[in-house]
């Protein structure tokens, strides 16, 4: 397999895919060594996690780089998802001892009732490249304080920042036969697939994901799936400024280059406020500055994956061909292959793949509609529900408007926000079950009651 930094095209290195006989090899070792680490007491486990987020601290600027190198995040978005990740890990350092603890729960008639939380075992984590350090903090933490080992099988994408957070998760103590990353493509995954692992947990896309999903379902094992979004921001009539409303759109748009499965893709705004709030999203677009992402000017690199490019292209070629038009595009662009330049269209509608189908790109359409009904009728036009957002003064009309909305997160005045302390829990096709929060963490464990009766 060919890494190649997708700033430059040039290659970074050639690794070996991991055959199908290394992966059941891999397997095989982890299943062993579960049964060792189950046994450790989990302060120990914790300690070790605990040891782990000390070096991710030290390693900021060498993790940073190298996620840069090899996925093109501008080097300012990959130290704060390092910082991301020191803090989700955080929260389950501070959390799971007290979730996964046995609990009386009952004492019927002298017989005393307690639940227990036993470890999976062995699980599978099959990733993706946008977040390498979040979506793989979600769920190797828990399962590891749970006292689960993990088969791990970054994306291609990010294949030496999932060796990286190998490297570091050695470090920090927990056993090489306890956490194993193996590296390859779809062919990688797929012998993932084949081992009798006790769950499988997936970020990806909705495609991948139902083939995972319909590949282990005779396992009748937990399976996990965070998928796609192509999630909405309405903008209401009784705002103060369109320009906070704006900045805050803008950024839920741009951010990680659109590559976020949160990432804001549409926008609806009231009819009394759509003029000047596309003036103001007009002059923060802008101000994006795209080029080579370890400048430290740069708000946005080239896309991860060059074919990705000529996706995107189509979605704009086909939006024009319908009518919509060029709003704005970044005020420093690119020529250079490999990039896509920021671009936000106005005049779209439903029967464009832009407002309908995930982008995952810097891509965005703003469309005006005449109230809050509008506004939800078009918002819960998808196939996905992985977050909404609007932007009002009025808190109780717009938590009214998310409830009213199939999503996992809902945001007032704010997007593109993922908190440790909430599950996070796509509905319809953005996936199943849950990472993060208390969900997120009894996903890695099976419930087991335990009745005590004297004699
Ligand atoms: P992808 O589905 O192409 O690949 C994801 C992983 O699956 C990769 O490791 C890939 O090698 C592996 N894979 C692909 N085909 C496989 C197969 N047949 N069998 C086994 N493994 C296989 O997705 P991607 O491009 O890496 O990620 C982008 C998608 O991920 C977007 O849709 C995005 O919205 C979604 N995502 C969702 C979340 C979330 O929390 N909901 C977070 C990040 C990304």
């Amino acid at each position: 397999m060919q890494i190649i930094n997708p700033a430059t095209g040039n290659l970074i290195k050639e690794i070996d895919n991991a055959s199908a006989t290394n992966v059941r090899a891999a397997y095989e070792k982890l299943r062993a060594g579960q049964r060792k680490w189950a046994q450790v007491p989990i302060k120990e486990r914790i300690a070790c996690i605990a040891k782990f987020v000390q070096l991710l601290e030290q390693n900021t600027e060498r993790i940073a780089e190298q996620l840069t190198q090899e996925m093109g995040k501008p080097l300012a978005e990959a130290r704060g998802e390092v910082g991301g990740a020191v803090f989700r890990t955080g929260y389950f350092i501070r959390e799971c001892e007290q979730v996964l603890s046995s609990q009386k729960v009952a004492d019927a008639g002298g017989t005393i009732e307690y639940l227990n939380y036993r470890p999976l075992g062995v699980v599978g984590n099959i990733s993706a490249w946008n977040y390498p350090l979040l979506i793989g903090v979600n769920v190797h933490i828990p399962a590891l304080i749970a006292g689960n080992s993990v088969l791990y099988k970054p994306s291609e994408f990010t294949t030496l920042t999932g060796l990286l957070l190998t490297e570091l998760y050695h470090q920090a103590g927990i056993p090489e036969d306890v956490f194993i990353c193996t590296t390859g493509e779809r062919e990688t995954g797929q012998a993932v697939l084949d081992c009798p692992l006790n769950g499988f947990f997936f970020t990806g896309s909705y495609r991948t994901g139902k083939f995972i999903a319909e590949q282990v379902a005779s396992k009748l094992v937990p399976v996990g799936l965070e998928l796609g979004g192509k999630d909405p921001l309405y903008v209401t009539d009784d705002i103060k400024s369109v320009d906070t409303a704006a900045a805050i759109a803008c950024e839920g748009s741009f951010y990680n280059n659109g590559q976020s499965c949160c990432a804001v893709e549409r926008v609806y705004v009231h009819e009394k406020v759509y003029d000047d709030f596309v003036a103001s999203f007009q002059k923060n677009v802008e101000k994006l500055v795209v080029g080579d992402p370890t400048n430290e000017q740069t708000t946005n690199g080239p896309l991860a994956r060059a074919a990705q490019v000529e996706f995107l292209q189509k979605q704009l070629d086909q939006a024009i061909a319908q009518g919509a038009e060029v709003l704005a595009t970044a005020g420093r662009v690119s020529t250079q292959s490999g990039y896509f330049n920021p671009v936000a269209l106005i005049n779209v509608n439903h029967d464009m793949d832009v407002m309908k189908e995930e982008s995952f790109g810097p891509i965005l359409g703003i469309q005006k509609v005449s109230g809050d009904e509008q506004a939800l009728q078009l918002m819960n036009d998808t196939r996905y529900g992985l977050t909404a957002g609007v932007v009002c003064e009025d808190e109780k009309r717009a938590t009214e408007i998310l409830s009213q909305l199939e999503v996992g997160n809902g945001y007032v005045n704010c997007c593109d926000r993922v908190s440790p302390y909430l599950p996070w829990a796509g509905q319809r096709d953005s996936g199943l079950g849950a990472t993060l929060g208390h969900a997120g963490i009894l996903a890695f464990v099976r419930p087991q009651g335990i009745h005590v009766r004297k004699l």
